[in-house]
């Protein structure tokens, strides 16, 4: 890749992160060996918008997707950011 494509990907990288969504990865994220319950484990750089928290279980798949819509937001804690700089 020479110079001018790396900066054209840097941009829209830039761009496509802007404002920065989870998008749902049930096989990556989603820990079902519980019985009935779902846990949400959020990748690093997101969090659960009501508390400093990236892990919640959920009773149904519905529940958890629309968490997914509407709880999760960005996260630059401490913790995000070095699981991220890695
Ligand atoms: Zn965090």
């Amino acid at each position: 890749m020479n110079l001018k494509n790396a900066f054209k990907a840097g941009l829209r990288d830039a761009k496509s992160s802007q404002p920065k969504k989870y998008r749902l990865n049930f096989a990556r994220d989603v820990d079902t060996d519980e019985p009935g319950v779902l846990i949400l484990n959020l990748p690093a750089g997101f969090r659960f918008y009501d508390e400093l928290c990236h892990t919640r279980g959920f009773e149904s798949r519905a529940e958890l997707n629309d968490a997914v819509k509407w709880a999760v937001i960005p996260c630059d804690c401490p913790e995000c950011q070095r699981y991220q700089g890695a």
